[in-house]
């Protein structure tokens, strides 16, 4: 059900604290984490504690959640210097989405291209 716990999802684990991550930021409702797998200088992952598949499926079931983890995404580019980065929600797997739990990528600390590849 949306919102609850998944025992097959890589996050919901990271957030029961069962697998380890390098964790930057904590709130009551958000957990933001670095990237295992850096693209930039800065790649900070910002995740709702609570599970909703995408982002699109969080704004839609739990709007408030969903402006905590953009606050969150200023946050870490205040905590990290960052005056110019890239927020990055990948919405189904052709755009690159490998975990099916709501996340915003942050994404800083060098020059980054547009149109994204
Ligand atoms: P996406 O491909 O948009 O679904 O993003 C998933 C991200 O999670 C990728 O950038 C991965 O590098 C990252 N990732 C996967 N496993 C972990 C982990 N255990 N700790 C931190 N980041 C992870
Ligand atoms: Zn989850």
């Amino acid at each position: 059900m949306a919102g609850e716990p998944q025992d097959d999802c890589l996050f919901c684990k990271i957030v029961a604290g069962s697998i380890p991550a390098t964790i930057v930021r904590e709130t009551e409702t958000t957990v933001a984490f670095r990237d295992i797998n850096p693209q930039a200088p800065t790649h900070v992952l910002v995740i709702p504690k609570a599970h909703h598949k995408d982002a699109a499926a969080l704004a839609t079931a739990a709007p408030e959640l969903a402006a905590d983890v953009l606050r969150e995404t200023q946050a870490i580019a205040d905590e990290e210097k960052l005056d110019s980065y890239r927020v990055v929600f990948n919405t189904g797997s052709g755009a690159g989405q490998t975990v099916w739990h709501a996340h915003a990528h942050v994404l800083g600390g060098r020059g980054l291209q547009w149109p994204p590849g």
